[in-house]
Order: C-alpha cells, then structure tokens, then sequence
C-alpha cells in the first residue's frame, strides 16, 4: 500500500517548496525592479529579523524546560534494563551521527571560498593554545553565576608577563641605570604568561545543559517532593512548545522574507555553488549513517539482514519523508516495526515513542553539519573546543528538538550561539530546510526502528522471563 510516487513528486516539488520559491522570486524581483538603497534593504529584511529575534528568544526557556524535564522523565522511566539499554543506543548513535557530519564538512568544506582557500587563518586565532580552550570548555560547563550564564561566556586569554621593572626613585629625575644585561636576556629567552579570566557576550549554553541535566536528575531521584518542581518544568516546557509552535505559524513569512532579503542583497553569486555543496554534504552524511552505519550496528548485535529491516520500514520511511515529522509519522512506524519486522509491542511501546522525541540523529547530524558550514561561510576559525561544543550542543539540540517540521531549524540556534556564530546565517540554510528536513526526519525514524530491533535482540532473556511470568500478558499486551 505504497504511496503512488506522482503524488509524492508533486507534493515535494509544487506543495512545499512554496515559501522558498515565493522568496526567490519576491527577491528577484525586487533587485531586478527597484535600486534599494544599503538602508532600505535592511527595512526590508525586517520580518524575517523578527523570525530570528523570536528564535532568539525562546532559547533559554527551551533549553532549560527540556533538558530538566528529559533527564528527570528518563530517570523515572528508564528503571529497566530495556530503558537503559534503548538510552545507551540513543546517545551512542546521535554521538555517531555527529562525528560522520563534522567529518564530512571538514573534508568536503561546502563554506569555503575556493579563492580565499590560501588565506593562513591561524593569524586570527587568540594566543590561547588548545589545552587552553579545552580547560575554557570545562570552565563554561560550570558557570560561576546562573544568571550570567544566560547571556556571558567565559573566555581565557594569555597574557605576557610584564618583566619586573627596575623600581626608580621618584624624587630624582634622573633615569636610574637599566637592569643589568644579563636579567634581559633571560626575560627574551623565556616569555612568561598568565591566564586572565574575561567575559563575552553569548550564552553559555553548556553551562546551562551541564547545570539542567544535573538538577533534572536530583528532581528525578527526589522522588514525592520533587514532584511540584517536576510539574513547574513540565509546564514551563509545554507553555514554551505552545510559544515555539505560534512562532512557527509566523514562521513561513519570516522565512519568505529572509529569503528574499538575501536574494537582494547577494553580490557573490559563488554562495549558490556553496549551498549545493552544503546540501549534498548533509545529504550524504544521511546517507552514510542510514545505510552504513546503522545497518552495520544492526547487523553485528543483532545477526540479520539490515536492509530486509529497512525494506519493513519503507512505509514509514516514505510518510516521514512526505509530511517531515517524526512525531506525525509515529502510528505508522508502529505498524511497519510491529507487523513487517515482528518487533515485540512491549519494546516497541517504550522504544519508538521516546526515540521519537529525542533520538534524531539525522536532525544531529544535519546541525554539526550546517553549524561548521556557517563558520566556514565567515571565515570563522573553529578550535577544538568549539569543535567538541558543537558536537556538544549538536546532540542536545536534537534531544531538545520536537518530532515536528523545521523543528531542527529552531534548535540551531542553540548550536550558533553556543560557539558565537551569528545567529542570523540561519538565513542561508533556511532556504533548503524544507528539503533536508524531509531527509532528516527519515533517518530520524529510522534510527527508532533500528533501536527497537536493537534493544528486543539485547532485551531477549528479560522478555522470555516475562513471558514464563504470564502468558496472558503476550496474548493480549493492551
Ligand atoms: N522534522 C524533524 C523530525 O520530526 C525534526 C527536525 O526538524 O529536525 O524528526
């Protein structure tokens, strides 16, 4: 009962791709019809400012809503084996995801200009070495002061030690005799430094997480009196998705404007061949991790044939591609799990919904991916540490992100901000979201079945047991 495939064409390519076509054209229109002054562009990409000051906005009560409720909800849930098994196959294969895609845009590097590749960029890099922005790494994970967090990062830098100077007397005028020459020439020889502490503006998003995931597990292990502050951030968090679904109503202006703000003020035409690049880059990451690394996993734990999996799931597969929600998509991944690959209700039951929510390893992907894209688009030197806080923060916004369309696309912001890049190059990869979300979502789905049939091979002996337990309950699981 496959979707005819004329259907699914013509939804792609006349049904939703509208806004960005409209954009296209609004701006090509307008650069062909009118000379806009420098001012008078900036009014015009206005309403897609505001998208991006909304996006903005939500950020902070997102992150802290979700993560605390997540991790407190997990403790609760995750007390079998199942659970902790089911979270270990989330994490491992979201970290997997994010590892292909920063490889890939690393190799591939869509952002870089082919003229500026010979530019030596370590020139623009702060005098701070990489053991230097691993130690600021860790320092950011535990903010000194909450509320700075929400708005100030901590940043290291070196300073030279100034060489001890000969004390003069102030009363006479006359120049003391300078150090002698041979204190000088070890002061040359050895240049001392020392660390200064400062502050830039940018949230500290790790120490957010860090601080959110611990609370969230003291309120999970609380227990009765946990309770109110569990049902504080569970509404905190519904009444933040309610806000993040208004602003995704505003969304497809936002966006059309966005778009049609660059076509207007685009002057390197070279930015379209970079966004192919880029598309084809998470393309292929998708790719990859769907029919290479999950199979693979699959088939060493679990001994079958992959892709005859896969095959089962193609129903699923085509919806999450055609309507780009994993959460919409859940009834049918279901079915696909339970009656093609005969996965057991009661691993199905825990196993999908839940990775339906916070196991996204395409949206994972596709956001170390497009974050490190941005850098390379503004020349932005990444180092080690922003590397590992993109994977980081990559995987918590998946996590964070809703099983809904262009969700991903809010939880960027996140990744963007976390490594102070700018928020606003969202723009650029606006444009193509309703593409790559479709694909993402796919591999979202996916990544859930293969968990399932993962998590009932590693679960057999606790499901036998529970079958010796009572037979009636496999009869009739509901
Ligand atoms: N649309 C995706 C999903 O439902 C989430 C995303 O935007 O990445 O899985």
């Amino acid at each position: 009962d496959g979707m005819p495939i004329r259907f699914l064409f013509e939804w792609l390519i006349f049904h939703d791709c509208h806004v960005t076509c409209h954009g296209i054209s609004l701006g090509l229109v307008v650069r062909e019809y009118t000379s806009l002054s420098h001012l008078d562009k900036q009014y015009f990409g206005f309403p897609g400012e505001i998208l991006m000051r909304m996006l903005k906005l939500v950020i902070l009560p997102l992150i802290i809503s979700s993560m605390i409720t997540g991790v407190a909800a997990l403790d609760s849930e995750v007390s079998g084996k199942i659970g902790l098994r089911a979270v270990i196959y989330y994490f491992s294969t979201t970290i997997i995801a994010v590892v292909l895609g920063i490889i890939l845009v690393m190799a591939i590097k869509p952002g870089v200009s082919q003229a500026a590749d010979h530019i030596d960029r370590t020139g623009t890099t702060p005098n701070v070495n990489t053991v230097d922005t691993l130690l600021d790494l860790v320092r950011n994970m535990f903010p000194e002061n909450l509320v700075q967090a929400c708005f100030q990062q901590y940043k290291t830098k070196r300073k030279e030690l100034e060489p001890p100077k000969v004390v003069t007397n102030s009363t006479t005028a006359m120049p003391t005799p300078t150090m002698p020459p041979l204190t000088t020439t070890i002061m040359n020889i050895t240049k001392e430094y020392k660390l200064v502490g400062s502050y830039s503006d940018g949230i500290n998003v790790l120490g957010l997480i860090v601080f959110c995931v611990a609370f969230g597990l003291v309120i999970g292990k609380m227990g009765e009196k946990g309770r109110i502050l569990l049902e504080f951030f569970d509404a905190l968090n519904e009444a933040t998705m309610k806000l993040v679904q208004i602003i995704m109503c505003y969304m497809p202006v936002g966006i059309l404007f966005l778009i049609a703000a660059k076509i207007v003020e685009v002057e390197d035409w070279e930015i379209f061949r970079k966004m192919g690049l880029y598309m084809v880059t998470v393309l292929s990451g998708l790719a990859i991790h769907s029919v290479v690394c999950l199979p693979l996993i699959y088939f060493i734990i679990v001994r079958k044939n992959p892709f005859t999996f896969t095959l089962g799931m193609a129903q699923a597969l085509v919806t999450a591609l055609m309507i780009s929600s994993s959460s919409a998509t859940l009834p049918i991944t279901f079915r696909c799990a339970e009656e093609n690959n005969r996965i057991d209700k009661r691993i199905t039951r825990f196993v999908l919904p839940v990775g339906a929510t916070i196991n996204m390893d395409g949206t994972a992907l596709y956001e170390a991916v497009a974050a490190i894209f941005i850098a390379q688009l503004n020349d932005y030197p990444l180092d080690v540490g922003q590397i590992v806080t993109i994977s980081i923060t990559a995987t918590v916004a998946s996590i964070g992100a809703a099983g809904v369309p262009n969700a991903g696309l809010v939880t960027m912001v996140i990744v963007l901000t976390a490594v102070g890049l700018p928020a606003n190059d969202v723009t650029l990869i606006v444009a193509v979201d309703w593409l790559l979300d479709r694909f993402r979502t796919m591999i979202n789905v996916l990544g859930d079945a293969y968990g399932a049939g993962i998590v009932q091979k590693l679960s057999k002996r606790e499901l036998e047991r529970m079958d010796l337990v009572s037979d009636v309950d496999v009869a009739n699981p509901f």
